[in-house]
């Protein structure tokens, strides 16, 4: 299966977001999907370019706003293997409420934040990634706001799929990004993809002495809450790999449908011209 398209990506040389455009192609042929059966939905940023990038239903959404129409995809017709993503600025500033309410939500979709830990768009203004004392022109004195740790609030709101990796290590994202969209319910990926033009502290050498991944400890349990959050803390959301994971809880549309409707997408409208024109007629 070819998730690739011939449109060119006009991100940055180096810019971090080739590789997890890479990864969901890869992740999507190996777990055996076709064009046809993958949405992507993005929002607004570098980032959000990703949907036209790829070989698959996409849309473009509003800054903040992918997860709002990646779910309503989702529940429109959930045959659909749903991808949202976007930047950390999309998603854990102006996006922050759908997001938190769609961890909590479980809904079957895979979230893809490619976290740069600055407005790469806009020309580098500091984002509730970006480190205090990051300095920027929009603080140039520094940030003296406290760093967002999304994958804290992730759990802490219910999440039942929680991950972060690099965009250099294509292996573990790939394998991440498989587990996602294999997973029933909501599952966020947090993935490290340096802003090579613009964030000049977090770099790729930054994020290499900086990073704990993982399958280096031994005995971390991802089935353990408390585990979790315990590593997330004592780390400084510097850890990589499959972080947590609760199969137990069952998905919204699980829950919602009890899946013994036929997703939305494939029901008849089944109404005459005449029911139509009065079902329309209440709109205006
Ligand atoms: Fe990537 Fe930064 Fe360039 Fe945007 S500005 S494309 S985030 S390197």
């Amino acid at each position: 299966k070819d998730f690739r398209n011939k449109v060119k990506p006009n991100w940055c040389p180096g810019c971090g977001d080739f590789s997890v455009q890479a990864a969901i192609q890869r992740a999507a042929a190996n777990v055996g999907l076709e064009p046809e059966n993958l949405a992507v939905i993005s929002g607004i940023g570098c980032s959000g370019r990703i949907s036209g990038y790829i070989n698959a239903y996409g849309l473009h959404g509003i800054h903040g706003r992918a997860l709002p129409i990646a779910q309503g995809v989702k529940l429109a017709n959930r045959d659909l293997t749903v991808i949202a993503s976007g930047g950390d600025g999309d998603g854990f500033a102006i996006g922050m409420g759908h997001t938190v309410h769609a961890i909590r939500r479980n809904i079957n979709i895979t979230y893809i934040v490619m976290d740069n830990q600055i407005y790469g768009l806009t020309k580098g203004q500091t984002s509730p990634r970006s480190g205090e004392g990051f300095k920027t022109k929009s603080t140039p004195e520094g940030s003296i706001e406290s760093t967002l740790s999304p994958l804290e609030v992730a759990i802490a709101a219910g999440a039942t799929f929680v991950a972060q990796s690099f965009s250099s290590d294509l292996k573990q994202l790939t394998s991440l990004i498989e587990q996602g969209i294999q997973h029933e319910g909501f599952s966020l990926i947090n993935v490290f993809s340096p802003c090579v033009t613009f964030n000049k502290v977090n770099t790729y050498d930054w994020f290499k002495e900086n990073i704990i991944n993982l399958d280096t400890l031994e005995g971390y349990d991802s089935t353990n809450r408390l585990a979790a959050m315990t590593k997330l803390m004592e780390t400084g959301s510097m850890i990589t790999g499959l972080i947590y994971q609760n199969k137990e809880k069952k998905s919204y549309e699980n829950l919602v449908y009890g899946f013994s409707q036929e997703p939305l997408a494939h029901q008849s409208l089944a109404l005459s011209q005449a029911e139509f024109d009065n079902l329309v007629a209440e709109f205006r």
